[in-house]
């Protein structure tokens, strides 16, 4: 146990951030807020709470560490336990949902951002904690930067009440930590903070692009790393990947084919990483791999940043992530597999020369790296402002046009969110959160969509409302090949419905169930197989979360008596919908647009009453997609604050 301790303690002095421990205990107990900028895997996240710790900062409250995720909160706390010498959930804990290790005698708590969030509403001042560091800054998810708004605004309650003669208030020290360096945004906003560039040690990487792009890139980075196993020098590679499954997917394939390694060749052991695994497969990771074998760690972005894993020579970035952001259709959280940002390719990169020169194998060409964006677009300047506006009002705060944005939002953009979460009765008279809002804020799909999901389960369809909603998160499900859209378009008459788009989707969706998927059957039918799985995704995912966090059965159906979907749907959707007018043309309910039905749409060229749509996208005329027909009565039922208000 002593020479454990000693060489824990020899590993803390040679990372490249001990040398200025001593100017930053000074500049943090020095300064209100401090911003720290160094290299990944430089001693950030495990050192600077316990340097803290160290020069009695925690006297008087505990150290909170906020890390967008779940893995890299409990892996730290781990380590940070281990390092301070004792059992996790004493001196060091972690507390993120479902589990909470942390105790009254925590002096270090890493946690995520959400749980701080959550904190807050209980203890609006967040008295237990002396500093607060916010970590990870440079990743500016919806929930960091709603927390960096809301320390800034609590460091300067707790100093007024200090300043009138408080006795028993301390003051907050806020540290923010990022890897990139760009950092002067962060600096300004908080009170032009000191900016500490911590240098860290970097060899060279070697950058390989391939020259064709990659079809399948799990397959490529299948046979990219038995490549570097044959034929590189020792060290271990780390593949980035987009999800678990993915990453099951992928060590399953290097299991079957290092079967049939030479004799002479070593071992090639995946390792996985990600968020539903025990500590023990956990630590692997951190461990050296038996002699004569090679490790290849299968991880998400979470080792892009987060976790600092050593021995790691070569990298094959695969230029893709499941983006926490957004899928702009439904606004499905954590489901789309995007490209990466440049900075993001630089930093995966990165991860090969931490300690020798390296090589990086990028599974896209030199020109799909060119055309990256340069840096991640902020969520909140990606995600929906009505979703943003509930997380807001979920978290406690009233005045969402006076919070203090680091990208602040439009007003009149603002005002028009609230206005329309006013119709969908998620805020009251008064604008604060009704117990429909406090349901809607906490589905992971945007606000019309949560509405559609609770008023499904009402009316007892939520099946449908999940199918549907899942149908809704693709461009489209049915492929039109302009070669044979006369084939195409008669395959579709099958599943189309007179009702509209919505119950279309459905049928197909049906037929597709009906045969399991078959590939064939989908060629056959021009159905995007690629797209339905994607959809068949989302609605795994709607279903766990209803029937988990909703509280509600996600198995309820309405049969045959699909007309009460379609009333469902415009409980989210009413804003959305247009009449026909004499001439014959739709003209928008809100605004008296006039609405061309789209082509795709199976209402394409069909006069109804009324119709809801869910998107209007502007090419050379106002197009609706996504049309079904209604009969007016129904409007005023399905909004009556709404429909009431205009028509008084
Ligand atoms: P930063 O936050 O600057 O990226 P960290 O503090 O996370 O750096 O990591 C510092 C060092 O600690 C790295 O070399 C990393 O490999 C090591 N480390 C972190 N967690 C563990 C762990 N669970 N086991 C072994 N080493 C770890
Ligand atoms: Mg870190």
């Amino acid at each position: 146990i002593l020479q454990k301790a000693k060489d824990l303690k020899k590993h803390r002095q040679s990372l490249p951030i001990y040398t200025a421990r001593d100017i930053i205990i000074k500049e943090v107990k020095d300064n209100a807020c401090v911003v720290i900028v160094g290299e990944t895997g430089s001693g950030k996240t495990t050192q600077i709470p316990q340097y803290l710790l160290e020069s009695g900062l925690a006297a008087y409250g505990t150290i909170a560490v906020t890390q967008p995720r779940r893995v890299a909160a409990i892996n730290l706390a781990k380590r940070v336990a281990e390092e301070v010498g004792t059992p996790i959930g004493q001196r060091v804990g972690y507390s993120i949902r479902f589990d909470d290790t942390s105790s009254r005698d925590s002096l270090i708590k890493y946690m995520t951002d959400g749980i701080m969030l959550r904190e807050l509403l209980s203890d609006r001042l967040l008295l237990r904690y002396s500093v607060i560091i916010l970590d990870e800054a440079h990743e500016r998810t919806l929930r960091t930067d709603i927390l960096f708004g809301m320390v800034k605004s609590i460091q300067k309650q707790r100093q007024d009440l200090i300043d009138k003669g408080k006795k028993d208030v301390q003051p907050l020290k806020i540290v923010i930590m990022s890897a990139t360096l760009d950092a002067e945004k962060f600096s300004e906003y908080f009170y032009n903070a000191k900016i500490m560039y911590i240098s860290g040690r970097m060899y060279p990487v070697k950058i390989l692009n391939t020259v064709e792009p990659q079809s399948d890139y799990v397959d490529s980075a299948l046979v990219t790393a038995f490549q570097i196993h044959q034929e590189e020098a020792p060290g271990d590679i780390l593949i980035f990947l987009t999800g678990q499954e993915e990453i099951e997917n992928l060590e399953k394939l290097i299991e079957e084919y290092g079967v049939d390694l030479p004799p002479t060749v070593g071992k090639l052991i995946p390792c996985p990483i990600f968020a539903a695994q025990d500590s023990a497969t956990q630590q692997r990771i951190f461990e050296p791999a038996p002699p004569g074998t090679r490790k290849v760690i299968l991880a998400t972005n979470i080792a892009e940043t987060s976790i600092t894993i050593p021995n790691i020579c070569y990298v094959i970035d695969t230029g893709c992530h499941k983006s926490r952001g957004y899928n702009a259709k439904i606004g499905i959280e954590s489901l789309l597999v995007e490209p990466i940002s440049k900075s993001s390719a630089r930093q995966r990169s990165g991860r090969a020369g931490r300690e020798a020169p390296g090589l990086c194998f990028r599974l896209y060409t030199e020109d799909a790296f060119e055309q990256l964006e340069e840096d991640a677009v902020p969520e909140i300047k990606r995600c929906n402002l009505e979703a943003a506006i509930l997380s807001l009002k979920a978290t406690g705060i009233d005045d969402v046009t006076g919070f203090d944005f680091m990208d602040r939002p439009s007003k009149s953009g603002m005002l028009r969110s609230l206005e329309h979460l006013y119709a969908l009765e998620a805020l009251d008279d008064e604008g604060h959160l009704t117990d429909i809002g406090k349901k809607m804020a906490a589905f992971p799909v945007d606000p019309p969509f949560a509405k559609v999901l609770l008023q499904s389960e009402k009316m007892e369809c939520t099946r449908e409302a999940i199918d549907i909603i899942s149908l809704l998160s693709v461009d489209s499900i049915f492929s039109a090949p302009s070669a044979k859209r006369e084939e195409a378009n008669e395959a579709r008459q099958k599943f189309t419905s007179l009702d509209g788009d919505h119950l279309t989707l459905l049928n197909t969706l049906r037929a597709y169930e009906s045969v399991k998927g078959d590939r064939d059957w989908c060629r056959e039918n021009f159905i995007n197989s690629r797209h339905m799985r994607h959809v068949m995704d989302v609605r795994k995912q709607l279903i766990e979360f209803c029937h988990r966090a909703g509280g509600m059965d996600p198995t309820k159906s309405c049969g045959h008596d699909l007309e009460i979907v379609l009333k469902c749907f415009l409980a989210g959707f009413f804003q959305n919908t247009a009449l026909l007018q004499p001439d014959g043309t739709y003209k928008s309910i809100i605004g008296g647009q006039t609405v061309s039905v789209h082509p795709s749409s199976s209402l394409f060229g069909k006069k109804r009453e009324a119709i809801m749509y869910n998107e209007l996208v502007f090419t050379t005329k106002h197009y609706i997609r996504g049309v079904s027909a209604l009969e007016s009565a129904w409007l005023s039922q399905a909004a009556p604050k709404y429909f009431g208000r205009r028509q008084a």
